[in-house]
């Protein structure tokens, strides 16, 4: 291959094959993690309005118990993840690196754990509006990263039909494998989970891709629908090439069912709704008995640790104890929260474990080291033929560094980036492109907030 195609990505058509380093974990069944000796509920874990607490400090609380109600309907509860006592309502340090109200609670050493709280509910009878309520219940929500609320994507927009279920399964991050063991251990639960948001959108259709790569768990969720094909009637499997981001939402629709999501819209512009794999596994176990989230996958991973694997993880859990589990190696560099493309650092090992964490990726000062010098721009665009949504990285990257954050979404579609970072992974000159957009993101959305203010004060005066 010429060194100019390998730069450009043109042999890729868009998007990249990055190093996947999947079989560190792929092949390691999920295993529970003990729990931490203080689990550290926030009270926003989740796209959308903070639960309000339900409980008070001395409370004792079973595991699987509400301890905290939806504060709205873009929002969800929190259920206790262990049976122990409230010990405080407190801030506690976020993945934001900011500060965020959590409840603390010790467990019981003595105590079983079982879940005891949930009583069966028959879905069968259930209409749509029901299902809905049912599932904002259940607390879940995305659990491939973005953390948004389930429950929202199951109720049909106001105007919109839709015909199908899009089951997100690629799991396309390198090092991480929570989606696939999730196939391979529960592909039951995944298709009732389907089932259920089929008939919460009043959709015939379902269908989950795969990346081929993992096509042992095409065939595990193959046999799960052979096993029941009445139940199952109206969704298949599809196996797409495996290719980083094959799993962004608009990819995944257009090599599954040949369709575009138009710019600033919706899957359900196109009569679809999406929804990851493993968020849809909990739906299909947790709703049949009106049960909460209270534990999630999560891969443990990369060079920092000796013990890696998939990890079933009580959400609260500190970083800092569930590193200590996977034993943690003394030269470690970095925490990142994700995979190496879409995630972010920690900035503090006291955070809690939360539902949108897909992945615990451990690097040491060895993998660090090798990219940090940045260079100036060589104009090679190689970022430009590698961004899948053919925005182009490198004049984002040139307003970017002149602070130029407002013309970044008038004129070049900065909101439209879903930060793959493929076009600072291909950058030769190691220009942190994607961490320059998300500032710009983030300044944009203070401004906009500083302009809400401002007119609802001149509105009031
Ligand atoms: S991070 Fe944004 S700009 Fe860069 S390649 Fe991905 S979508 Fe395109
Ligand atoms: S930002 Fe990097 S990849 Fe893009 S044109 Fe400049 S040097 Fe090339």
């Amino acid at each position: 291959m010429a060194l100019l195609e390998f730069f450009t990505g043109k042999h890729l058509d868009r998007g990249l094959h990055v190093p996947e380093h999947k079989d560190l974990t792929s092949g390691l069944p999920i295993r529970r993690l003990p729990f931490a000796p203080m689990l550290v509920v926030p009270l926003s874990q989740h796209a959308g309005a903070p639960a309000i607490p339900l409980v008070h400090e001395g409370q004792e609380v079973v595991r699987g118990e509400p301890i905290a109600k939806a504060g709205g309907f873009m929002s969800v509860p929190m259920h206790s993840p262990v049976t122990g006592r409230v010990t405080k309502l407190a801030l506690a340090p976020t993945a934001r690196g900011d500060l965020g109200m959590a409840i603390y609670i010790t467990p019981y050493q003595a105590a079983s754990q079982e879940v005891l709280y949930g009583a069966p509910q028959d879905i069968e009878n259930m209409t749509p509006e029901e299902i809905v309520q049912a599932v904002q219940n259940t607390g879940v929500v995305g659990l491939g990263g973005a953390a948004f609320p389930t429950h929202v994507k199951m109720k049909v927009p106001d105007g919109k039909k839709i015909d199908t279920v899009v089951v997100n399964g690629c799991e396309c991050e390198p090092y991480l494998t929570t989606d696939h063991r999730v196939m391979l251990e529960y592909p039951k639960d995944v298709l009732y989970g389907a089932r259920i948001a089929m008939r919460a959108l009043g959709a015939a259709n379902a269908v989950i891709g795969v990346e081929d790569n993992k096509m042992d768990a095409v065939e595990a969720l193959r046999n799960a629908i052979d096993a029941n094909r009445t139940a199952n009637v109206g969704i298949t499997v599809e196996s797409v090439p495996a290719k980083y981001p094959q799993g962004a939402e608009k990819m995944l629709v257009k090599v599954l069912l040949g369709l575009e999501v138009p710019t600033r819209g919706l899957p359900a512009d196109v009569g679809l709704a999406v929804f990851n794999v493993a968020t849809l596994a909990q739906i299909g176990e947790l709703l049949p008995v009106r049960q909460g989230l209270i534990e999630r996958v999560v891969t443990i991973t990369g060079p920092g640790v000796r013990k890696p694997g998939n990890y079933l993880v009580a959400l609260g859990t500190p970083l800092r104890f569930a590193l200590e589990q996977a034993d943690c190696r003394d030269d470690v560099s970095s925490v990142i929260l994700g995979g190496p493309m879409m995630g972010a650092a920690a900035g503090s090992l006291d955070i809690p474990i939360t539902k949108g964490v897909t992945g615990i990726l451990v690097l040491t000062q060895k993998e660090v080291k090798a990219s940090s010098q940045i260079y100036a721009c060589i104009h090679c665009a190689a970022c430009v033929d590698v961004c899948p949504i053919h925005l182009n990285p490198s004049h984002l990257g040139l307003l970017a560094r002149k602070d130029r954050y407002e013309e970044m979404e008038t004129d070049y579609h900065l909101m439209d980036c879903f930060e793959c970072a493929c076009c600072s992974y291909v950058c030769p000159s190691h220009i942190p492109l994607v961490q320059y957009f998300r500032v710009a993101k983030q300044m944009n959305r203070e401004r906009a907030n500083r302009e809400r203010l401002k007119a609802k004060e001149g509105a009031h005066a």
